[in-house]
């Protein structure tokens, strides 16, 4: 055997070396499924599989970096280098390229960001006047992307009634005319946008059995990973190209499901057994990432969902430490918790920055954690803000290369065509789309033909105009016989670019020059690294389309000792030793947004249960007692997901400002009020899941008493149930567990504990500050 198969416990083995037919790994988190996967590359390429015929697909294209690494390391550079690996969406973008002529499109066709559909959206709801408050380009967007990613086209669409009714009912009865609008303007422009990479290759397939065989015979051996988030149009692709071969293995875990919203299909993974013949299945056990605590605490909270499959996760690993529970008065408090906690950690326990992250479900949580780092001198790195790629001034170098490799690409040129400022207003723009959409013709071609068309454009403006496409026109001769790097250097400089930003002399022009900078560094490396690649396509069209389809995790830029910024969604499949969770507050996680239905309830649950099993040795939950959101203070209340954390793996600290605004050692801050009558109020009642919304007392809420007036806001925030009253005997209600008897008492301050024996027979010992008690 292999030595490096050494490195796999037997579960893993098993399906490692399953060469042939299809066969699914459903396993919990970190049992080693994308280890598997990657040794099982190996495995196929010793037994004499051409890495030309294996496709793997994985999450992001840095996941698909690292495990061509992994298995080049095992089976040398050379061979590793011909193994189709990537996102779906890099990956299928370059058999469009290849095939993409059998559909109309371009070889060159321009891969559209969502900026450049978010801007094209808009320009459309401008034409055909309708009001941008409530045809709001992101929600249409995101309703072409569902569209699309169900395989609805235009033409489905006006096919289904039920479709245009319910778009007609949200007030958007044109949503339609924009959805056309909107294809054919892309299609014109020889452009695709991320869900079209998709629905093309799905397109391709089907339309062409020549070109399915093709690539059916090419990927004998197909691999996916995180099996349980592709969507439908993924699925389908898979399907297609596995279906002559069945060589087919996917791995997932359906408890980490988190893209439901946009359009992923837990289904997938529970029907593949359906799908394909003869499936077998496996399933890994052992998690190798995280310590007990953590493993076992994530195991009681995903136990809350109902629908999953039943899975066994332990580890073998050491106990280590409790969860660290901490409530902050502030979202700044919790920045500085956060800061100060790496701070002394990195120090007593010879931690470094990358050891470190810091997870939140809205990226708008990021700044108040980003204030208190940067106030420590602490360097971190967000992920999954604003790429460098959407940068404007590097989208504006950008949009002068794509429009030198695709003049129709109408969102380049909109953004170039008068930047740097040549004179060329927005009314001749609009003039120049206008008989573009008359005459059917890109907007580019419309200025090529200016003066044969009827377009009102007066004489020194059209010079203008020609000089333009002149200008582009020398950038294409250049482009066939300079490299990218020689070409882009160009361009930068005769566009006027460079002293467009250069002018100012401010700081954040300075920044801007040196951002550029470093795009022609990233081009002449990747030049550079075309070379020793056997087959080197047109360079720039090649890094045009790494670009588009780049995340953020991609770009490896700077130090890479830093502290990790990211939202939960981001962090899949990823492992840190240290992993705080901020922002552990009802409405925030879960989002208020996803409170309606027990589905999305439990989907929220699956982002918890991927965020903690993020961690390998220490995990930290934060929450607030109140939060700017929307630009105002809002009282939090303590995530519902804490609670459901079986207590044994949790260490609640009780922080200083807790004693401070005690009201059960300072009731002088509730003015008038007896200390005896003293309670301590739910804000607001909870949402709670629909099916459980009818068997809870209707009377849920405890309401403080009227005339309790809290002088300080503080105090009133104060999610957690405390009762003075709550005694020994006591009759109370659990949102969960129902009725029970209060057995005994213990602790003091924030770890007042309840022995409750419930009706059910259960004893459960409760943290009152969590337990959402009522008396009876
Ligand atoms: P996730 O569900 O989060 O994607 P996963 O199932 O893909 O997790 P991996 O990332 O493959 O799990 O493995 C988790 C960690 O455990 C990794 O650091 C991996 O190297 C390690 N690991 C997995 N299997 C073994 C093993 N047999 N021996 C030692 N380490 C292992
Ligand atoms: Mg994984």
């Amino acid at each position: 055997m292999q030595q490096y198969l050494s490195q796999l416990n037997d579960a893993q083995l098993a399906p490692t070396l399953q060469k042939d037919g299809p066969m699914i790994v459903i396993a919990g988190a970190g049992s080693g499924k994308t280890r598997v996967l990657t040794f099982r590359i190996a495995y196929l390429m010793s037994q004499g599989v051409d890495p030309f015929n294996i496709l793997a697909l994985t999450f992001t294209n840095k996941a698909a970096r690292e495990m061509k690494g992994r298995i080049a390391r095992i089976v040398g550079d050379s061979e590793a280098k011909n193994l189709w690996m990537g996102t779906f969406h890099s990956v299928f973008a370059k058999i469009l390229r290849i095939e993409g002529d059998r559909l109309g499109y371009p070889s060159n066709f321009t891969i559209y960001d969502t900026q450049d559909s978010d801007r094209l959206i808009s320009s459309i709801i401008k034409e055909l006047g309708l009001d941008k408050d409530i045809y709001k380009y992101k929600q249409i967007r995101s309703r072409i992307s569902s569209y699309k990613n169900s395989l609805i086209t235009v033409k489905a669409y006006f096919n289904n009634p039920e479709l245009m009714e319910a778009d007609a009912a949200a007030r958007r009865p044109r949503m339609g005319d924009i959805y056309k609008h909107y294809v054919e303007r892309c299609f014109k422009a020889g452009a695709m946008d991320f869900d079209d990479l998709l629905l093309k290759t799905n397109e391709l397939l089907t339309r062409f059995p020549d070109v399915l065989a093709k690539y059916q015979d090419r990927f004998r051996y197909i691999l996916v990973d995180e099996y349980q988030d592709t969507n439908h149009s993924q699925y389908l692709i898979v399907r297609a190209l596995a279906d002559r071969f069945q060589n087919i293995c996917v791995v997932g875990d359906d408890a980490q499901s988190i893209y439901a919203f946009r359009g992923a299909n837990i289904s997938n993974i529970l029907n593949f057994q359906r799908d394909y013949d003869d499936v077998k299945e496996f399933r890994l056990e052992q998690n190798y990432r995280s310590t007990k605590n953590i493993v076992n605490a994530a195991n009681s909270v995903i136990d809350k969902n109902q629908n999953k499959l039943d899975k066994i996760v332990w580890t073998a690993n050491d106990e280590g430490a409790k969860i660290k529970v901490n409530r902050l008065m502030t979202d700044g408090d919790e920045g500085r918790y956060v800061a100060s906690t790496i701070f002394e950690s990195k120090m007593q326990n010879q931690l470094q920055n990358k050891d470190f992250a810091v997870l939140y479900r809205t990226n708008a949580q990021s700044r108040a954690i980003e204030d208190a780092l940067r106030k420590r001198d602490i360097p971190y790195r967000i992920y999954g803000g604003l790429s460098f790629y959407q940068r404007k001034e590097i989208k504006d170098v950008l949009s002068y290369l794509r429009l030198i490799l695709n003049p129709a690409d109408e969102e380049a040129l909109k953004r170039v065509i008068n930047f740097p400022s040549r004179g060329i207003g927005q009314t001749t723009l609009d003039r120049l789309i206008v008989a573009a959409n008359a005459y059917d013709i890109p907007i580019f071609d419309v200025i090529k033909r200016i003066d044969e068309l009827d377009v009102k454009i007066n004489s020194g403006t059209r010079n203008k105009l020609k000089d333009f496409v002149t200008m582009i026109e020398s950038f294409q001769v250049m482009n066939t016989n300079a490299n990218a790097f020689e070409l882009s250097e160009h361009v930068v400089k005769v566009t006027g670019l460079i002293r467009e930003f250069n002018k100012d002399g401010t700081p954040e022009g300075i920044a801007k020059m040196e951002n550029i900078e470093e795009l022609l560094n990233g081009i002449k490396d990747f030049v550079e690294g075309q070379k020793e690649v056997a087959d080197t396509r047109g360079a720039l069209a090649e890094f045009l389309e790494d670009v588009a389809l780049a995340t953020d995790l991609d770009a490896d830029k700077g130090d890479p000792n830093h502290v990790a910024l990211m939202t939960i969604h981001l962090a899949k499949g990823l492992e840190f030793p240290h992993v705080f969770i901020v922002g552990m507050e009802e409405d925030l996680f879960p989002s208020a947004m996803s409170m309606n239905t027990r589905s999305e309830l439990e989907e929220e649950r699956r982002l918890f249960y991927v965020a903690l099993t993020r961690a390998e040795k220490q995990a930290y939950l934060t929450y607030t007692l109140s939060r700017y959101r929307w630009g105002k203070l809002i009282d939090a209340e303590p995530s519902r997901f804490i609670e459901e954390i079986d207590e044994d793996y949790l260490d609640i600290i009780t922080p200083l400002q807790e004693q401070r605004f005690n009201p059960m050692l300072d009731a002088s801050i509730f003015g008038d009020i007896e200390p005896n009558k003293v309670r301590f109020a739910k804000p607001k009642s909870r949402k709670v899941e629909k099916k459980d919304a009818k068997s809870k007392p209707e009377n849920f809420k405890i309401n403080a008493p009227k005339k309790l007036k809290p002088v300080s806001k503080t105090t009133n925030t104060s999610a957690n149930l405390f009762d003075s009253k709550l005694t020994v005997g006591n009759i109370v209600n659990h949102q969960r567990f129902g009725r029970g008897e209060v057995m005994k008492i213990e602790g003091a301050g924030g770890d007042l504990k309840a022995e409750i024996r419930f009706e059910n027979g259960d004893l459960k010992k409760l943290l009152l500050r969590f337990a959402k008690l009522e008396i009876v």
